[in-house]
């Protein structure tokens, strides 16, 4: 018998330490519970992604305490790239500069989530595990118990397990164990980071919408000290249906679009191209179990429109901490009284991502309609229409 047969117990464990978890981390602080912050990975950690961090994502750390948000500056002050314009290329060549108002920035992943979970040491007592792969979860009366990966590690045992642990979230697998990947409501994308890129002008971000595919984008954002990270995305239906090779279509528009092409000629490649899935918003997908709540990708939050997720990740972590501290308050933890998680979830992000995903459907394929429009944004007014409609 091993020595960890018997396992750890807390009142929270919170699985995968992205911005999701360490929000919520963050969000328990004052609890007084004995909360776990587990990731499988080792902390400086890549995730794959475009490094927009939404300017939501402050608003929502700075109503926990504005100090986090001035902390999290500090920690970046040498990875990131302040953000103050988006540059949209529609499918016809013409371009459309927004200027936002709200601070925004873009950081790597690699950066941005360390410096989160460098706020989770400093301002919580959470006992964060790194190097802990949860293989599968076992629900009995007492609890929930998270069996690792790994044999020489102990299990854990928790009254409220806290799903953070992204798109191919094992804890959502537990709770819905016959969902098979719903292809109209995910995106498949890939990412490369480059040096050299030429005509990049200063805090801005650019976004090219392409004739070609329906849904979907190529982007070109700067992540600070000249290194831009450059990927492309679509629906998953149609990477499927027209069995697209992203990775080859990245490397194609980078060598043959007419705007990217020139910006590319004398660029180095960085890293290799990779990829990773976003399940999207608007998928009604369940959110919530007896003793289990699901936050950001576990919980496909993900805005349809943008592709934009760490804000909805941070929110969702916050409610999912207010969640947990109701229910040590009641001591109930079954699926009915976890259901308000679900309800908030829905009135706070749910139902503006359905509008979102709506508009991105509509959308798609029409590529007219994206020239139209960005013609159209000529006029302030209806500029000020499109920046709210997409922004
Ligand atoms: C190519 C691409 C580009 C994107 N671009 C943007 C963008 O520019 N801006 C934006 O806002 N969003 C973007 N997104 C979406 C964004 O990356 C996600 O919405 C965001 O990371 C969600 O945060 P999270 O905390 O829910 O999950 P994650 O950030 O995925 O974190 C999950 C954590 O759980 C851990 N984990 C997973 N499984 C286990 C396990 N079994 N045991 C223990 N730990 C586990 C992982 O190691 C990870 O640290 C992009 C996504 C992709 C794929």
């Amino acid at each position: 018998m091993s020595v960890f047969d018997a396992p750890v117990l807390y009142d929270v464990v919170i699985v995968g330490a992205g911005p999701a978890g360490a929000a919520c981390a963050l969000a328990l602080r004052h609890s007084g519970l004995r909360v776990a912050l587990l990731d499988k990975g080792q902390f400086p950690r890549d995730k794959i992604c475009g490094d927009a961090i939404p300017s939501p994502t402050l608003k929502h750390l700075a109503r926990l305490s504005p100090a986090y948000t001035a902390e999290l500056y500090e920690l970046l002050a040498l990875h990131r790239a302040d953000t103050t314009y988006s540059r949209l290329l529609a499918p016809n060549g013409h371009e459309l500069r927004i200027k936002w108002h709200n601070p925004a920035f873009n950081s790597a992943r690699l950066h941005f989530d360390t410096a989160l979970l460098t706020l989770v040491r400093r301002h919580t007592t959470t006992e964060v595990l790194e190097n802990y792969t949860v293989r599968s979860l076992q629900s009995d009366a007492l609890g929930v118990t998270l069996v690792p990966a790994l044999s020489a590690q102990a299990p854990l045992q928790a009254a409220l397990v806290i799903g953070c642990d992204g798109a191919n979230s094992v804890v959502a697998r537990h709770l819905l164990p016959s969902a098979g990947l719903d292809r109209a409501h995910h995106c498949a994308a890939v990412r490369a980071y480059y040096r050299g890129v030429a005509e990049a002008p200063e805090h801005t971000s650019d976004f090219y919408f392409l004739r070609e595919y329906q849904a979907g984008y190529c982007w070109v954002f700067p992540v600070g000290n000249g290194v831009y990270n450059v990927g492309f995305g679509a629906l998953s239906r149609e990477v499927a249906a027209r069995r697209l090779d992203l990775k080859h279509e990245l490397r194609e528009l980078l060598a043959t679009h007419p705007h990217l092409a020139p910006r590319f000629a004398e660029a180095e490649a960085l890293t290799p191209i990779t990829g990773f899935g976003l399940p999207l918003g608007g998928s009604g997908r369940a959110v919530h179990g007896a003793r289990l709540l699901l936050c950001g990708d576990a919980a496909a939050l993900i805005d349809p429109l943008q592709g934009h997720g760490i804000d909805k990740a941070v929110h969702s972590g916050i409610l999912a901490a207010v969640q947990a501290q109701r229910c040590f308050q009641a001591q109930r933890f079954d699926a009915d009284y976890l259901a308000h998680y679900a309800q908030e979830v829905e009135r706070l992000i749910g139902r503006e991502l359905t509008q979102r995903y709506r508009l991105m459907r509509f959308l798609a394929g029409k590529a007219w309609l994206v020239n139209l429009a960005v013609r159209a944004a000529r006029w302030p007014w209806l500029r000020r229409k499109l920046v709210r409609a997409v922004g």
